[in-house]
């Protein structure tokens, strides 16, 4: 095989980091062991002195070699030194932004970003002592003014949750850099085939692999990807303590759903672009957040640091009761009612947002596109809104 470091991302997902199986099996065994065992009591005891404990690996909380494939392939599309896998997503965030904030510490987070984080920040975080002052985001100034001397790290989500807004990524990591501000970034939406945010500057990537890298909704996970260093203090905090371990099994299932995410992705994304194609048009649609869109507000940055959008967008009926999106959800027959998305099947979550921006609270519906038949998709999207304007009669 080419050296890896030439290995096209194609080729990664099929192999990189799955050389020398056992008995030439092509797919990596599932190492279901919660421990690793020693021969002598002085392998034990040298083991037992590294940090974190191993080499290559001691007990399944802190590493195991079916996740360990699965973390270095991560790291190599991300272009990370290396790569934590984690049982959820939020135990990925939680624990990247542990690894930063110390009581006093002061952040600065995008207002639309994946709710719970926004909680995390609002609740535990709290309580510990670290505040967080919320921002737009969408132009670097309102993440410039909001930082303090106190100030340890920003929190990015670049598009963000439900309304998909941009961060301008090398603008806002430039000025952390300059006052040694942590930056952090969710890159769900993007995966590491759409947006490289490590080359662009960012301290810490994180994923909820549950969505497009495991891409079949049948499994919870996680990753941090950042420095060697930064991963190496993590295996000894908040690796160790907060747990949240992936199991060999849910790992295995990322690293089968991995293979197909560079087929899978682009499916999406056409289908998704028919579809807001259509709802565009559509007399009863008022608005679609998609960041592909020719006249996206934020065009040009999404251009800058973007090569796709995938699947996952947003709109806002013209009758904006809350009585009009639930006639619209419950006419709905292929887009199933349920959180989550990344997975082959499509997807409907009406949420009631109120971003600091608007005066009052607002239904946005989300939409994700799924694998299935896109003229199917586009005639049960009609269906609901058929039902509105019965509704609304
Ligand atoms: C789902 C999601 C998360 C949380 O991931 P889990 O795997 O559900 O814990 C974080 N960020 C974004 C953008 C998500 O969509």
């Amino acid at each position: 095989m080419d050296s890896p470091e030439s290995l096209g991302i194609d080729t990664v997902l099929q192999h990189y980091a799955e050389e020398g199986q056992p008995f030439g099996a092509v797919v990596p065994p599932i190492y279901q062991s919660s421990l690793f065992s020693f021969e002598d009591i002085d392998d034990f005891a040298a083991a037992l002195s590294e940090s974190p404990p191993g080499p290559p690996f001691f007990y399944s909380r802190i590493g195991n070699p079916t996740v360990d494939i699965v973390e270095r392939k991560i790291a190599k599309l991300e272009g990370a030194e290396a790569c934590k896998l984690i049982g959820t997503g939020m135990g990925a965030i939680t624990m990247a932004i542990f690894s930063v904030v110390k009581s006093g510490s002061h952040c600065v987070v995008v207002d639309t970003c994946y709710k719970p984080v926004r909680q995390l920040f609002e609740t535990m975080l709290a309580r510990l002592g670290v505040t967080a002052t919320f921002v737009d985001g969408r132009c670097p100034e309102t993440v410039f003014e909001a930082v303090r001397p106190e100030t340890d790290l920003i929190y990015l989500e670049s598009p963000s949750s439900i309304l998909f807004r941009l961060q301008d990524i090398e603008a806002i990591t430039a000025f952390a850099r300059q006052r040694g501000i942590v930056t952090v970034i969710d890159n769900t939406y993007s995966t590491p085939l759409y947006q490289s945010p490590l080359a662009m500057g960012v301290d810490i990537l994180v994923h909820s692999a549950t969505k497009y890298l495991a891409g079949h909704s049948d499994v919870t996970a996680g990753a941090i990807c950042t420095s060697a260093e930064r991963v190496a203090g993590m295996l000894k905090e908040e690796v160790n303590f907060l747990g949240s371990a992936i199991g060999p099994f849910p790992a295995w299932l990322v690293l089968r759903g991995l293979r197909t995410l560079s087929l899978r992705l682009p499916r999406h994304e056409s289908t998704a672009n028919s579809v807001v194609g259509w709802l565009q048009d559509h007399p009863k649609v008022k608005g679609v957040n998609h960041t592909s869109l020719a006249d996206f507000e934020q065009r040009e940055l999404f251009l800058k640091q973007m090569k796709g959008s995938a699947g996952l967008f947003s709109f806002e009926l013209k009758d904006g009761s809350e009585a009009a999106v639930r006639s619209f959800v419950r006419a709905l027959r292929l887009f199933k009612l349920g959180v989550s998305w990344g997975g082959f099947e499509s997807l409907v979550v009406p949420v009631l947002m109120h971003p600091l921006d608007w005066p009052e609270p607002r239904w946005v519906i989300r939409l994700y596109c799924g694998l299935e038949s896109p003229d199917d998709l586009i005639r049960d999207l009609a269906r609901g809104l058929e039902a509105v304007s019965n509704a609304s009669a």
